[in-house]
């Protein structure tokens, strides 16, 4: 269908300045943070569940298709376009309906970016704790579909463990709103409905509403900057915090080569010494020297040749320790796109990865990266969520070049066996989207269950008879 005949009718529907053709609009909307480009026919900013209802009777009853995005900062190719289709933007629904302390919750429309969320709840002494490093922008519908975790999963977990009920439209003929999960804590209703859509990347229902559990802030947080000139000892660092009676609320790692492009990037005054550690452990008040000063001999018995610490989040914040960390994504492009800046007609393309292993594998799994840097000669950086096992390795390669994309392609591979081989998994936060369904199939098919792909499609055809949500993603 013509793009000015959706515009007209959707405009009747909802409303005319909810509905965009904009040809630079469109450009934006159909981009995402890799360098795919989609193909956005109109984008639609609803405001109420209605509007998204009726959207969904429109796109039903015209087989057009849906494309639901938060922020669109997905790593996977989740929120792409990649038929023509209507973009459904929640940008607008971003309001906070209600927290309820008593009740360990907030009640959200999809639209709240997560730190605008945090702000409201931080003013209350709460959190949501889940924390994507893109959360400045991020939207909670986004995570919630994307399954996201960030620095503090590997005491909070991800989305799944945070989502108490959903409000969501489904793409039947009627565009029907129903609501899945409670507001309570503990709540059994069936078969766990809501535990399906976190993570189903857009492809099953939108989620118009979301009842999150909320946790209290911490007192305050300590904070040490390690760097260790041997891996294995850093890495050996890991398992003797991991072991010690304490659920650390960050413990994150970045390779040495890593660390100091994302300190360039940002001029960090800070000396990169070897591969860096940022460890975070919440306490009371009266215990963070004696916190400090446990954490900074474990560090040292363990080879870290430079510590800094800081016996707050304020101190730590105020002396930027957690910059480098944070700029990971921005070295992780800089040196893709620096390194062809003399190629020309280059188009760069981003392969950010996201394997998990267990934690106490983490040696090998790094070792092995290591080797696929040799064999593919690709520059790889390195970083990740070592508390709970999860790695982002990550290339930039030429797509316009054929032998190069073929490389990347099988370093990819390399890097799913080897997450498979180390009892791990092909994606712990980003998701499945387009880039992952092959490692998806090798992952379950390793562990003889690729049956479970199956009974996936099917589920799809439940919820999505027409396939009109986000097409060709996850299954
Ligand atoms: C710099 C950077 C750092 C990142 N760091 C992390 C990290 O630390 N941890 C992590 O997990 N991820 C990370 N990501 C990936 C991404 O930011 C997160 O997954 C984030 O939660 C996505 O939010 P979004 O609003 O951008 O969602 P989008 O990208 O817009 O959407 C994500 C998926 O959800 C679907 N969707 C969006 N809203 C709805 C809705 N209301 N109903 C139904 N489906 C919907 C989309 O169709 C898509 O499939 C990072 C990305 C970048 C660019």
């Amino acid at each position: 269908m013509e793009r000015t005949k959706i515009a007209r009718d959707l405009s009747r529907l909802i409303g005319k300045n909810k509905v965009s053709v904009d040809e630079a609009l469109l450009r934006i909307y159909s981009k995402d943070p890799l360098g795919n480009v989609g193909k956005a026919l109109a984008v639609v900013f609803p405001i109420s569940s209605n509007d998204v209802s009726k959207v969904v009777q429109y796109a039903y009853e015209n087989d057009i298709k849906i494309y639901a995005q938060g922020s669109s900062t997905s790593l996977a190719g989740s929120s792409l376009p990649l038929e023509a289709g209507i973009v459904l933007s929640f940008e607008r629904m971003k309001r906070v309906l209600e927290i309820s302390l008593v009740n360990s919750y907030v009640f959200v429309e999809p639209g709240v970016r997560i730190d605008d969320l945090n702000f409201e709840l931080a003013s209350k002494g709460y959190m949501f704790p889940v924390d994507p490093a893109s959360s400045s922008v991020a939207t909670v519908g986004g995570a919630i579909n994307s399954g996201a975790g960030g620095m503090r999963g590997a005491k909070y977990g991800t989305m799944r463990d945070w989502v108490l009920g959903l409000e969501l439209v489904l793409p039947d003929e009627r565009g029907s709103i129903v609501f899945s999960g409670c507001k309570t804590l503990k709540c059994r209703q069936g078969y766990d409905i809501v535990r399906l859509i976190v993570g189903s990347e857009g492809t099953l229902a939108l989620v118009t509403k979301a009842y999150l559990k909320i946790t209290p802030l911490p007192e305050t947080v300590i904070v040490a900057l390690a760097f260790f000139p041997k891996l294995e000892d850093l890495m050996e660092a890991v398992v003797n915090i991991k072991t010690q009676r304490i659920q650390p609320y960050i413990l994150e790692f970045l390779e040495k080569k890593t660390a100091e492009i994302a300190a360039k990037s940002i001029n960090s005054n800070i000396n990169i010494e070897g591969h860096m550690l940022l460890v975070g452990i919440d306490v009371n008040r009266e215990a963070g020297s004696r916190y400090v000063e446990w954490m900074k001999k474990i560090l040292i018995r363990h080879g870290a040749r430079e510590v800094q610490t800081a016996e707050s989040w304020e101190e730590a914040e105020e002396r930027g320790l957690f910059n480098i960390r944070r700029s990971l994504f921005v070295a992780q492009s800089k040196i893709a796109r620096e390194h062809y800046k003399n190629v020309k007609d280059a188009k760069v393309m981003l392969l950010i990865e996201d394997i998990a292993v267990p934690p106490s594998r983490l040696v090998e799994a790094v070792e092995g990266l290591k080797e696929l840097e040799k064999k593919h000669g690709f520059i790889t950086m390195l970083g990740g969520h070592v508390g709970d096992g999860n790695l982002h390795p990550s290339i930039g390669f030429n797509a316009l070049d054929p032998k190069e994309s073929k490389r990347a392609e099988e370093w990819f591979k390399d890097l799913i066996d080897l997450a498979i081989s180390l009892d791990g998994t092909v994606s712990s936060e980003h998701g499945i989207g387009l880039a992952k369904k092959d490692a998806l199939r090798r992952e379950l098919d390793a562990r003889g269950s690729v049956k479970l792909l199956e009974i996936m499609g099917n589920i799809k055809k439940v919820f999505d008879p027409k396939n009109i949500l986000n097409p060709g993603k996850v299954v």
